[in-house]
């Protein structure tokens, strides 16, 4: 999954960044208002993580500008103090949750998980389809009660897979929510991952939970 960070404090926004590709997320980052609303606006991001103190445009006034355009990525504030008017504030013009600095990193993924749960009808940290388990708090997968080891993109396509699962998403989705750095659009990139993954996820099991859409993409259900 995506996340955008918008923070000006270049360390903290860089310990960030990376606590979250260790775990599995692609980041893009921003470390100004103007920058942090042109992402936004233009990136098709799963999470926006928004401080509030921003130079040229607050945290505050991105989320009133992206909200006012129809655009309603889950967007979790970050502030320094815990005062009570910012948090008010930025809840009631459509803020999904708030983190007061500084925080613990292990609490603002939970959050993230939460706000990605929330879009679908996933209630809890493990997603289920059929025999398999996705465990997204400890990136562990398993099948019939078996462990599944899987690279850490091969977890991040099975996640994302597994956040839509009934939904079909196509090849440029994926690229987009998960390889999006170092990614060629040319290549077949995200075929080669779906071989990948369909060698530990499938090819032991009678059911099959990775299908191939034609001409769309491919989806995760248990039929
Ligand atoms: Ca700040």
């Amino acid at each position: 999954m995506r996340v955008l960070l918008v923070e000006d404090e270049k360390d903290l926004a860089g310990i960030i960044k990376q606590g979250l590709e260790e775990h599995g997320y692609s980041v893009d980052m921003a470390h100004d208002g103007e920058e942090g609303l042109y992402m936004a606006e233009n990136y098709p991001v799963d999470v926006i993580v928004l401080d509030i103190m921003l130079p040229i445009m607050s945290g505050l006034d991105i989320l009133k500008t992206i909200r006012s355009n129809d655009i309603n990525t889950p967007v979790i504030m970050l502030t320094a103090k815990d005062t009570v008017r910012d948090k008010i504030g930025g809840l009631d013009i459509g803020a999904d949750d708030y983190l007061t600095k500084p925080f613990d990193f292990d609490e603002l993924l939970a959050r993230i998980r939460a706000l990605l749960r929330r879009g679908g009808d996933i209630k809890e940290s493990v997603i289920r389809i059929a025999d398999m388990e996705i465990d997204t708090a400890r990136h562990e997968v398993h099948r019939e009660g078996k462990h599944l080891s899987l690279s850490a993109k091969e977890y991040a396509l099975l996640e994302y897979l597994a956040y839509n699962k009934g939904h079909v998403v196509s090849r440029f989705d994926i690229t987009e929510h998960i390889y999006n750095e170092e990614f060629d659009l040319d290549s077949n990139v995200v075929d080669v991952y779906i071989n990948f993954l369909r060698k530990k996820v499938d090819k032991d099991f009678e059911q099959k939970l990775i299908h191939t859409v034609r001409g769309a993409g491919y989806i995760l259900k248990g039929e």
